[in-house]
């Protein structure tokens, strides 16, 4: 077994636990990195930790630029695990009412003591409100997902031009 040992850990380490050279892959066969996968997955820590800001920021941009289709892959994802996890999901619901109980039937009561004496054209009313309250949820009202990309995309180039 051919083994390397690590730039950063100093240990006698089997090839395979170095990551590979990429550019070099591509001429006579490849090279490996110095450092092996644990001490390159322990930088990359540090890296994401001491840059946590500007990639939460890059991941805001890419989400502004593509939140079309960032929402409608989400909307498939939960429809998905909806269906394919839906035994699981009654399961969870009916142990969370078995724990919550009191909590439950306290707040019907509460909702049935503030609603009952209003007549049936309000309540009517009131079930249209949530209605349209869950649909500007679901469609939030703001900027059209054009002018969002266009927003990102100007954010993009002065991040850049500040760059270069
Ligand atoms: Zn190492």
């Amino acid at each position: 077994m051919q083994t390397k040992t690590c730039r950063s850990c100093q240990k006698e380490l089997p090839l395979e636990q170095f990551p590979k050279n990429r550019d070099a892959r591509k001429r006579r066969g490849f090279t490996y990195k110095s450092e092996c996968f644990s001490c390159h997955a322990a930088r990359n820590r540090g890296y994401n930790r001491r840059h946590k800001r500007r990639l939460a920021k890059k991941r805001r941009l890419y989400y502004l630029a593509n939140r079309e289709k960032y929402l409608e892959y989400m909307r498939q994802y939960n429809k998905g695990y909806r269906q394919k996890h839906r035994l699981r999901l009654k399961i969870r619901y009916a142990r969370w009412l078995a724990y919550n109980r009191e909590h439950v039937r306290q707040y019907q009561q509460q909702y049935h003591r503030k609603y009952r004496n209003i007549s049936p054209v309000i309540t009517r009313m009131l079930k249209d409100k949530g209605r349209l309250q869950w649909e500007t949820y679901l469609n939030p009202p703001g900027p059209s997902p054009e002018a969002l990309a266009e927003d990102s995309k100007k954010s993009q180039e002065l991040i850049l031009a500040r760059r270069g």
